[in-house]
């Protein structure tokens, strides 16, 4: 292994950068890099882009300016610095980052990765652009992290499943920049979930950008589905908890449904993106599906899943989008009474249908954005406000700002606050909600989960049944056999809530 250098790698966009930034840098350790949470000590700085909005894009170019002046700052110390630009912003514009921003000595596209320490090597003596769609698959190349790695990095972890997409919804530079839709055999996922398992990791979130689209090769030779596929990763010992996102309504399949029902360890929050509430909208947007289509799968959905809560992200003023247009998406957020919600003005990406349409004027966008966010807002804070003296499942992620308090996450994913040990980290256990704020919840830990079942009755707008969750990990605990809440009582400790 050559000397130990740093690294920087900042990661800009969705869960999927997040993972490939990951990846990138276990597959540079092996190349002696070491990484670092400063750029100003690093060898090599990566920024990770995404260009699905132009604000994302652009961020990356004023972030480069910034690095620029570090790179210069190390010259004149004597030291050099290597600038690459990788993800969606170096897929999509290739050549053009470099003319724009001459500091850059690599562009690489996220299907290269694997293809890191050779690139790396070579642009210590030349610029390389590359954004191939190479034949080899790049998860048969890319490192996983040491032992030690993924325990520093915490007890929740995300796994890419699918990548790619072939919906080509107009609005959308995910088809071009990510390419076509490819998902990984079953068989390899498990093995890194077993690895994360190993390690200590409780929850796992499946990521793709059309998740729900999954058909990786199952063990069987036949391609599976995502139900499928949670149904085996629900069986890795040490997991208790699954998610996954982002899918397409058009592709919640019967098995998925159904691994709402059967498996307690997946958790009651699904974000289904519905983008407008306007047929006429999602026809020009080619979502493949109606607003009757997208209601329909959420019925079947809670059918199968009372206590399930959902999000979604919308686009207000879409090209031709009208007030009535618009109106529906804002009806639509009261109907599902959504637990919270993404929304974003319209950004006419270059390449995409969308972005030669007749474009709405952006102080109308800006003005329907507000309004659309408001009604977001106000169903979120009901939601929140329906889980006020409920006693949800925490899974313990962290210390908290506080001294002696931790930081976990609900089965709705809002984050949870709570006075505990830091020996309960990775721990699930039952904590009461006292207390709501704006982007958090605080509580105390509660009783042992058999005093729970009797919970209050359920809010009118937050989980239809809070203990669904809290019986779920119970059981999964029960068969691992663990006992999830001995720890609790252990420590004497039923604490106050706030710090
Ligand atoms: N695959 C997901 C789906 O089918 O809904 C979406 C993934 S996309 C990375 C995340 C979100 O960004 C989209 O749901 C959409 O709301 C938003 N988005 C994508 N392109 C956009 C654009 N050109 N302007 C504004 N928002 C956009
Ligand atoms: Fe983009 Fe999602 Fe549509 Fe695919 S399904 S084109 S990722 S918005």
């Amino acid at each position: 292994m050559s000397q130990s250098r740093k690294l920087h790698v900042k990661s800009f966009g969705c869960q999927m950068n997040v993972y490939d930034s990951l990846r990138m840098a276990d597959t540079l350790a092996s190349e002696g890099f070491v990484e670092t949470d400063t750029p100003e000590d690093a060898e090599l700085v990566i920024l990770n882009t995404c260009h699905i909005r132009e604000k994302a894009a652009e961020k990356v170019y004023s972030e480069l300016g910034r690095i620029r002046k570090l790179k210069e700052a190390a010259a004149r110390d004597g030291r050099r610095v290597m600038i690459a630009v990788a993800g969606c912003v170096a897929q999509a514009e290739g050549e053009e980052i470099i003319r724009r921003a001459p500091a850059v000595d690599l562009v690489v596209g996220p299907q290269s990765y694997h293809r890191l320490p050779d690139l790396v090597a070579r642009a210590a003596s030349e610029r390389i652009v590359d954004t191939e769609f190479p034949a080899e698959d790049k998860f048969d190349f890319l490192k996983g992290p040491s032992r030690d790695k993924t325990r520093a990095r915490g007890v929740t972890a995300f796994v890419t499943v699918q990548e790619g997409c072939d919906k080509f919804c107009t609005f959308c530079v995910v088809p071009y920049t990510r390419g076509a839709e490819f998902s990984r055999p079953v068989a390899k996922i498990v093995a890194e979930i077993e690895r994360l398992a190993d390690a200590g990791v409780r929850e796992v979130t499946l990521i793709g950008q059309n998740v729900n689209a999954y058909h990786g090769e199952g063990p069987d030779g036949r391609p599976w589905t995502l139900g499928e596929l949670l149904h085996r990763v629900s069986t890795i010992g040490g997991i208790a908890r699954l998610r996954y996102t982002t899918s397409h309504p058009s592709d919640m399949d019967e098995t998925l449904i159904a691994a709402h029902r059967d498996l307690p360890c997946l958790m009651p929050y699904l974000h289904l993106p519905l983008q407008s509430g306007s047929d006429r909208i999602l026809a020009a947007m080619n979502r493949r599906h109606t607003l009757g289509d997208y209601l329909a799968v959420i019925t079947r959905m809670r059918a199968a899943r009372s206590d399930l809560a959902l999000s979604s992200d919308f686009i207000v003023g879409f090209p031709g989008e009208t007030e009535e247009d618009f109106r529906a998406s804002l009806e639509v957020v009261d109907q599902v009474g959504y637990a919270g919600a993404f929304s974003f003005k319209y950004s006419p990406r270059p390449g995409t249908p969308a972005a030669t349409m007749e474009q709405v004027p952006e102080e109308v966008k800006a003005e329907r954005l507000q309004r659309l966010q408001k009604a977001i807002d106000r169903n979120q804070a009901a939601f929140n406000a329906g889980c006020h003296g409920h006693t949800f499942d925490v899974l313990l992620e962290k210390p908290g700002r506080h001294a002696g308090q931790l930081v976990g996450r609900s089965p709705y994913l809002q984050p949870v606050q709570v006075m505990a040990p830091a020996s309960l980290i990775g721990e699930i256990v039952p904590v009461t909600i006292l207390e709501i704020a704006s982007n958090s919840l605080f509580g105390e830990l509660a009783a042992p989960a058999g005093r729970m079942a009797n919970d209050d009755a359920a809010p009118t707008r937050g989980p239809a049944e809070s203990n669904a969750g809290a019986r779920g990990a119970d059981a999964q605990a029960r068969q691992q056999g663990r006992t999830r809440h001995a720890s609790v009582r252990e420590e004497g400790d039923v604490i106050a809530a706030r710090a």
